[in-house]
């Protein structure tokens, strides 16, 4: 069976359902890919690598984790933190803003956490993804130990993976989130960055350019998410583009990116070739876009895809 560890933050997401309550569920980057992978491919064994409390939040967040199929053996309990929140506030115009308090949590801490021999056990048919998220968040020296693990994991074979994800607010300075995320592709087999990030991150607009950034920082295989627009792929130099089709109605674009890489991914290590294998991201990304929150209801997603591979 094959393996594929997310290792990231999952987080408390509430949002206003009337002037006086609150709707809650649970969600963050590589906990919404992971989902939408278990989802679209039960044969990969998915499993999560980050830490929660031992309150009775984390609880639940655990029991979503195992609702969801995931392999829950590397989530952590951190003694006396909790789990991270985030409260999304629309106004009017129907534009969203975000609130965080994630400043103390748990998954913060999570490097301190790892058991290096249980990592160690990853299998060179393993791949680890990870987002710029966690690097966000990690101290300087939990960085550098995440740094040495990930380099030990690439050297025993395990397949890396990593979407630059760049949220600015979380970085102590742009300087070092450059710095951090040139790591990451250089270390990286695959790589899944949108065009949004690396314009805000290093003042890149085109994705051709987002390409020869990353093949000049190393990377393997990358793949450009780009919106509506084309997604772009470069397999050992060789760059092609695969249209998408743009959602006629779109209600919420959060975690779209996110379903794209889980079900990209999950195809690709099911065997798809790369247009087939984009087709799925894109059409997972498109369905979530239409429904509020992170996480699609599952037969709603279900449905979609379903229709999806009948109409091939
Ligand atoms: P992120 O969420 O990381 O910012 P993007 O906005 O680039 O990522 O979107 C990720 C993927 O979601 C795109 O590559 C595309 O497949 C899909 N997508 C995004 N917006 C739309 C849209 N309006 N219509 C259809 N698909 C979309």
């Amino acid at each position: 069976m094959k393996n594929v560890f997310f290792l990231g933050e999952c987080m408390l997401e509430l949002r206003q359902l009337t002037p006086n309550s609150m709707g809650q569920s649970f969600a963050g980057d590589v906990y919404n890919s992971a989902v939408y992978m278990k989802r679209c491919f039960d044969g990969i064994n998915v499993g999560l690598i980050t830490a929660v409390g031992q309150d009775a939040l984390s609880d639940k967040m655990l029991a979503t984790f195992n609702e969801a199929a995931l392999d829950t053996d590397w989530v952590f309990r951190h003694p006396d933190k909790t789990v991270g929140a985030y409260l999304i506030e629309t106004d009017k115009s129907g534009e969203r803003s975000f609130v965080y308090w994630r400043s103390d949590s748990a998954a913060k801490q999570m490097m301190s956490l790892i058991d290096e021999s249980a990592l160690t056990q990853l299998s060179s048919e393993s791949t680890l993804f990870f987002s710029g998220i966690p690097l966000a968040i990690f101290s300087p020296e939990a960085r550098s130990a995440f740094w040495q693990t990930v380099a030990r994991l690439k050297n025993k074979g395990v397949s890396i993976v990593f979407d630059p994800n760049y949220r600015s607010q979380l970085w102590e300075n742009i300087e070092t989130a450059r710095a951090e995320t040139d790591i990451a592709l250089s270390l990286s087999d695959i790589v899944l960055p949108g065009v949004d990030d690396f314009s805000a991150l290093y003042d890149i607009h085109a994705a051709t350019d987002v390409i020869e950034y990353c093949q000049q920082q190393g990377a393997g295989e990358i793949i450009v998410k780009n919106g509506p627009n084309s997604v772009l792929t470069c397999v050992k130099g060789y760059i092609e583009a695969h249209s998408i089709i743009p959602a006629e109605k779109v209600i919420d674009t959060t975690s779209a990116g996110d379903a794209f890489n889980g079900v990209w991914l999950g195809a690709r290590l099911s065997g798809h070739d790369m247009s087939h294998a984009v087709a799925m991201g894109a059409h997972a990304a498109k369905t979530v876009i239409q429904f509020p929150g992170a996480i699609a209801p599952e037969d709603g997603f279900a449905d979609a895809m379903r229709e999806m591979l009948a109409d091939e």
